[in-house]
This record gives structure tokens, C-alpha cells and sequence, in this order.
């Protein structure tokens, strides 16, 4: 039996009723394969004796006796608080919810302990601990039995359940079903990495007998996992990247060259590119230079590189070869900055501009789409609207997505559906991200894309200082950017929410413009900006803002992408710790465009905890949205991965691809080499994995 074929309904097991099946539908486990897969968050060794002194490093794990007992609160509140003590120290157990506890943790009384403690009230405490007597037996019902010694799993949990009862289903599962589960790899890969059988895996990342055996249930379930990802991808991407392969071969030697209308548009800058533009924009060239394969390429650059103006360059390009070009951005705001940009640019090059979205009013709108179907728009600049069902191209050859983290993977087809023209080929694809990431993972999540980094800035740029600063002392932040102000400079000022409903101390843009304006810079023009405000509204207060009009703008992160008003140089983000980390990168690169030195500040709760002060600090030990978006990802781990929420496409149990990232590229030369050489995958070592994808596909979609 495959173990994701195990679509078993959950009330065979023990325990397991219709409330029980409700509960567990929550986090997604639908049946005995779901229930298999649902793998532990983390292990407790308890094994391993931590004495109670020892708290602070791990969870404590030890023998207690009962020294006093207590009583605080009233009413329904009333709780028994317990003072126990081993041959460390003392501690003090907080019985929330659990007064039976009273009969079995009489004083003078021995327990065995685990919990996890921390220091409060000159104390140290614990509300969430699991006691038993020394022997094992049971002397009160209620008493958490069946604690094994050893290592147990902690597992990711939801209302309604807890870690003794879901331990338990998951124990009857394997015990009734584990031992048939067949191998899901190739035999041949299983013998070169010494890795587990399923059977002997699934068992051991629940219950391992020691800590080895969960290091090697563990190797082989993430290799399995990145294994299949890798096969998925390599099914769709492996005709394309041979063929590409091929082509480049021949295309190298041409590199170099610009066309007519970029090298005009060159001469016209006032400043040179950088070597990163320059490499970005040869490849581009390479690959639009023909061939049977259109461009795929997804094109990295920190915030501030210099992304647009490739994405201009690319369009001159596709106006020599005598093609439209569109380009896609996330929000209105930024696509009118491009279209604005665009015109100043390229309009004197004798390109035709146009801008559409969603709230182009309809005459207008009809006769632009008209010159659109009519070819008489070489460049339309735009939001999603762009791709909406009665817009159409004669000639659509370059589709350019700004900031493509923010566009669900999905979208792509939609577009890229647009462009089948004339040659019935699809047009040339250059997605643009700011939110960098690693490169093997980059290959994973847009399979068959090419990707080019930009590693360099502009010349002249000054990092940004940035400085974290508690919410109590935001009036020296205040003063600060006063100062600033009052020398010619402008400010953000960036908050989590638009308008606050109920909850409290949390303060919005909208309250905040108001408070801004009339209490701490009088003196100052102050605006407001986001999401839900009207389009005019919104291009007039950006104008305005441009042209140093408002010196201070109060907005949501609607500012996050792309805008750029190099006066703006002080930039303060209002309960930063909501944000996150790619998200602050983002917001601090509206400011260090000019040339004078630029400031951000983070400025948090009072009561943020430790973990998520480290966080912030991530901001301040980096500059590099690399670095950055690396840590963001251990954070929030991979189903968060730009671009890829909607699409369940990483949909990975256990493998995470930035932590196992070298698993990642050696299960994807494996899953390539096996397609490249066996792409019906007929021979005897490689049907178990036409059968996985056909009767038990690990992953729904591989979209790309
Ligand atoms: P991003 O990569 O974040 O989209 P932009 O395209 O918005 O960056 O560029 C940021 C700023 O840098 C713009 O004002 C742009 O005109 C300027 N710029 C782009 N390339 C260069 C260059 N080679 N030298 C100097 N300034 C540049
Ligand atoms: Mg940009």
C-alpha cells in the first residue's frame, strides 16, 4: 500500500468519533494517510534527565517532590498552585483547569516531571507540565498515563485537541497500519543513501527508539519529499530546459550587443548602467534573440537596483523586432509611477505609451483597447487589469511582471494566453522580485525559469540607518524627523492598519495622519495615504508628495512596492514587529534613493518579546535582501514563499528547501537525471514512481 492511497476514514480508530473527525479536519487530516502525515512539530527526549535549575535551557525533565500546596484566585478562578523541588531547586506548578490535581499532589509525595518553566514572580513556573508517578502506574484516573520514556513527539495541535490524544490516534494508526507501506523511492536510491524503508520511516518519525533513528527517519522523509517536488517539476520544466540548453549553446556568441532604440536610450541617461544591469540586460537579449523557446526569466535585484530600467530596455528591444510589450505591476500606484516613467523615458524615443487599469474610464478605455488590437501601442503599463478578458494584443511578444511575489504563480497562464499571436509562440516572460531567493529554490519554484541577479546598487548610495526604538520612547523619534523636516527633508510614516476596529493601543494611518497633523508636526503639511482611498485621490497625493508639496505622508504598507521620491529620507514604521521581515526591507527601500543619508525606524511594542526583538534586529545587522529574505523564511518557513501561497505548490509535510536547501539540489540532479535518461520512467527501478504520481501524487498542482 502507498501511504497517501490510505484513504481510510478516521473513525477505525480507537478514540476517533464524529467530534473527534471534525477537530482533526481542522488542520487538515482527513483520513489514516492524513493522520500518518501529520508529523510531529518537534521531539522531547525524556530520556534525558534536565533538573529543574537547568530550565531555562530545556524543557525540564525530572523527579519532584511535593513540598506545599496553595490556593489562588476566587470563584471560578480559583486555582492550586503547587511548590515542588528536586535536588536543584524549587519550582512551582500553576494547575489552570486541572483541580483533580489536589487529590495526587499531596506533600511529601514523589512524581516524575516535564514541563516547560520560566521565571516569573521570583519563581519559577509552569502551567503546561505532564506529571506521573515514579512507578508508571496510575494512581488517579486523570492522571496523564501512557507517557512513554524516551522520545515522544510534540505535534502541531488545534482546539479540541491535545498532545496525549492525538499521540494516541497516531499510535493506533501505526501499530494497525504502518508495517504494510511500501517504499515510495527507487530500491537504488534507498541502498546509495542508507536510507529507512517507509515503513520503518513513517514509524520512526512518530515514535523513534532513539535519536538516531529519528535523524535517519527524518533524512528519508525530506529527501523523499524534495525527491517527488523535484520530479514534478523536472516533468514539466525537463522538455523546455533541453531544449534550452541547446539553444544557448549556439546564442552565447551574440551576446553583447544593444539594439538600435537601447542604445539611443543609453546615450540619453545621465548615468551609466551597472555591470549588473548590463549582465541582466545581455541575457535578456540572448534570449529574446529567436529561437524556438520565448524567455522565462526571472530577473533578482535588492530594492533600488535599477530593475525598471531593464524592463524598459527589454521593451526598446521588442520594438526593434517590431512586437507590443506590457507591463504588469501590483498596485496602481506603482503602475502609474512606471507609465510616468515610461513617458519621460521612452516617449521621446518615439515609443507609444499607454496606461490601463482597472478605473480607465470606459470611452476612453474602448479606444485604447482599440490600439491596442490595432498594434498602435507599443508599451502599455498597467495593472492586472492588463490581462482582463476583453483586452487584446495584435502582437503581445514581452510581458514584464513588476514585483511578481506579490501575483499568485497562477496568474502566469492567464497571461501568457494573451500573447499567442501570429507565430503561435508564447511571448517572452520577465518577472521582477525584489524578495530574493535562493537560487536552487528560485529553480524549484519557477522550474523551467532562467534567473539573473542583480548584486549591485548605483553608484553613491548610503545604507540607510535604521534604528529600533520601544513605542514609549517614539517621542525622541518624533524630534528627530522634525529636525529633518524642518532641514527640507520628507518623511513616512508607515502603520499596520488602515483604520483600527476594536483593538486596542494599536495605532492606524488614518487615526495617526490626524494626530501627526495637528500634534507633533503642526508646522508640516501632512497627507494621508491607502489602500481604499480613491484612485485620484491617491495619484494626486502621491504628485503632491513628488513634488515636496506634503512633507509627511501617513499610509498603510500600500508605499511597500516600488515608489520612489528620492527627497523622502526618513522612513518610520509604527509597530514594526507586525510587518514582516521582507516586508520592512521593502518599506525602508522607499527611502535612500537620494543622495543625502537616509534613516529608518522600527519602532515596536513595549512588551515585544525577546524572539521578536531578535527579528527586528535582523533589520539592523542587514542591508542585504538576501540575507533578509533567508531569515525571513527560517522564520516563517516555506509555505510563505513569495508567489507560491495560493497555489499549494510547495505543500511539503516535513522537508523545508531553505534549511535542507542542499538535499533540495541533490534530490533534484537524481529526479532529472532519472528523466532525462528514463523519461517514460519504464525501467524496474523507477515504475514505483509513475505509480506514486499516478495513484498518490504527493503535490496537487505543480503550477508554472
Ligand atoms: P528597483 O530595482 O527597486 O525597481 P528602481 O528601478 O525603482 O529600482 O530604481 C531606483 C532608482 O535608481 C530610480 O530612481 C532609477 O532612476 C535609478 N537608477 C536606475 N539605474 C541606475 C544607474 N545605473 N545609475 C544610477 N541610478 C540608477
Ligand atoms: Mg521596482
Amino acid at each position: 500500500m502507498l501511504l497517501r492511497s490510505l484513504n481510510i476514514p478516521l473513525n477505525v480508530i480507537r478514540g476517533i468519533g464524529p467530534e473527534m473527525v471534525r477537530i482533526l479536519a481542522k488542520p487538515g487530516i482527513r483520513n489514516i494517510a492524513g493522520l500518518l502525515c501529520h508529523y510531529p512539530r518537534d521531539w522531547e527526549d525524556r530520556s534525558v534527565t534536565v533538573p529543574i535549575k537547568d530550565f531555562h535551557k530545556n524543557q525540564v525533565c525530572t523527579e519532584i517532590t511535593v513540598v506545599a500546596r496553595d490556593w489562588i484566585g476566587y470563584g471560578r478562578m480559583r486555582t492550586l498552585k503547587v511548590y515542588v523541588e528536586d535536588e536543584s531547586g524549587r519550582a512551582v506548578l500553576l494547575c489552570f483547569n486541572r483541580p483533580w490535581l489536589e487529590k495526587l499532589l499531596i506533600p511529601g509525595e514523589r512524581f516524575r516531571l516535564w514541563g516547560r518553566f520560566y521565571y516569573k514572580y521570583s519563581e519559577i513556573q509552569s502551567s503546561a507540565f505532564e506529571i506521573e508517578t515514579i512507578d508508571g502506574t496510575e494512581k488517579s484516573n486523570r492522571v496523564q498515563s501512557g507517557i512513554l520514556p524516551g522520545i515522544l513527539p510534540v505535534y502541531p495541535l488545534t482546539e479540541g485537541l491535545n498532545q496525549k490524544k492525538i499521540r494516541s490516534f497516531i499510535k493506533r494508526a501505526i501499530d494497525k497500519y504502518a508495517a504494510d507501506l511500501e517504499n515510495e523511492l527507487p530500491e537504488n536510491l534507498i541502498t546509495r543513501d542508507k536510507l529507512l524503508s517507509k515503513a520503518a520511516a513513517i514509524k520512526a518519525i512518530h515514535f523513534p527508539v532513539s535519536a538516531e533513528e529519528l535523524e535517519l527517519a527524518k533524512k528519508t522523509l525530506i529527501y523523499e519529499e524534495l525527491f517527488y517536488l523535484e520530479v514534478m517539476v523536472g516533468k514539466r520544466a525537463g522538455e523546455r530546459i533541453r531544449g534550452i540548453k541547446n539553444e544557448k549553446l549556439e546564442m552565447r556568441n551574440e551576446r553583447g550587443a544593444f539594439s538600435p532604440l537601447q542604445e539611443r536610450l543609453i546615450e540619453r541617461l545621465p548615468f551609466s548602467l551597472t555591470p549588473g544591469q548590463q549582465q541582466a540586460i545581455a541575457e535578456i537579449n540572448a534570449d529574446m534573440a529567436g529561437g524556438q523557446f520565448s524567455m522565462a526569466r526571472l530577473l533578482q535585484g535588492d530594492v533600488g537596483s535599477g530593475k525598471t530600467l531593464v524592463s524598459f530596455l527589454a521593451a526598446l528591444k521588442t520594438v526593434d523586432d517590431g512586437g507590443q510589450s506590457a507591463l504588469m505591476a501590483p498596485t496602481e500606484l506603482l503602475a502609474r509611477q512606471h507609465a510616468d516613467n515610461a513617458a519621460r523615458l521612452l516617449e521621446p524615443l518615439g515609443l507609444r505609451i499607454a496606461f490601463l487599469t482597472g478605473n480607465v474610464k470606459s470611452s476612453g478605455r474602448k479606444d485604447l483597447l482599440n490600439h491596442l488590437a490595432a498594434g498602435e501601442i507599443d508599451l502599455v503599463v498597467g495593472t492586472h487589469a492588463l490581462f482582463s478578458k476583453d483586452v487584446n494584443y495584435k502582437n503581445l511578444s514581452l510581458v514584464v511582471v513588476d514585483e511578481q511575489h506579490r501575483f499568485g504563480v497562477t496568474q502566469r497562464s492567464s497571461i501568457m494566453a494573451k500573447g499567442v499571436n501570429a507565430q503561435n509562440s508564447n511571448p517572452h516572460l520577465l518577472m521582477m522580485s525584489a524578495t530574493p531567493i535562493p537560487r536552487t529554490l528560485a529553480l524549484t519554484v519557477f522550474g523551467d525559469m532562467e534567473v539573473t541577479v542583480i548584486r549591485d546598487m548605483p553608484p553613491g548610495r548610503k545604507p540607510v540607518k535604521t534604528h529600533l526604538a520601544k513605542e514609549s520612547g517614539e517621542n525622541r523619534v518624533y524630534e528627530f524627523v522634525r529636525g529633518k523636516l524642518e532641514a527640507g527633508s520628507q518623511a513616512y510614516f508607515v502603520y499596520p492598519l488602515i483604520e483600527n476596529g476594536d483593538e486596542m493601543n494599536l495605532k492606524d494611518a488614518v487615526s495617526m495622519a490626524q494626530r501627526l497633523a495637528e500634534k507633533v508636526f503642526p508646522r508640516f503639511t501632512v497627507a494621508l495615504i491607502h489602500s481604499k482611498l480613491g484612485e485620484d485621490e491617491k495619484r494626486k497625493t502621491m504628485e503632491r508628495f513628488r513634488r515636496g508639496e506634503i512633507k509627511v505622508l501617513a499610509a498603510t504598507s500600500v508605499v511597500e512596492v516600488g515608489v520612489d521620491v528620492p527627497n523622502a529620507n526618513c522612513m518610520v514604521i509604527e509597530h514594526a514587529e507586525r510587518f514582516g521581515l521582507s516586508a520592512l526591507h521593502q518599506l525602508r527601500g522607499r527611502v535612500g534613493r537620494g543622495l543625502d543619508q537616509a534613516y529608518c525606524f522600527l519602532v515596536y511594542s513595549d512588551e515585544l518579546t525577546e524572539d521578536g526583538k531578535a527579528r527586528l534586529k535582523v533589520m539592523l545587522e542587514s542591508s542585504d535582501g538576501f540575507v533578509i529574505a533567508e531569515e525571513d523564511l527560517k522564520l516563517r518557513g516555506p509555505g510563505q514563499i513569495a508567489g507560491t501561497e495560493q497555489s499549494g505548490y510547495l505543500n511539503l509535510g516535513i522537508a523545508n528547501p531553505i534549511r535542507d536547501v542542499e538535499v533540495l539540489a541533490i534530490a533534484r540532479d537524481d529526479a532529472f537525471s532519472i528523466l532525462e535518461n528514463d523519461p517514460g520512467l519504464l525501467l524496474e527501478d523507477h515504475r514505483i514512481i509513475a505509480r506514486v504520481l499516478e495513484e498518490a501524487p504527493p503535490f496537487r498542482e505543480v503550477v508554472l
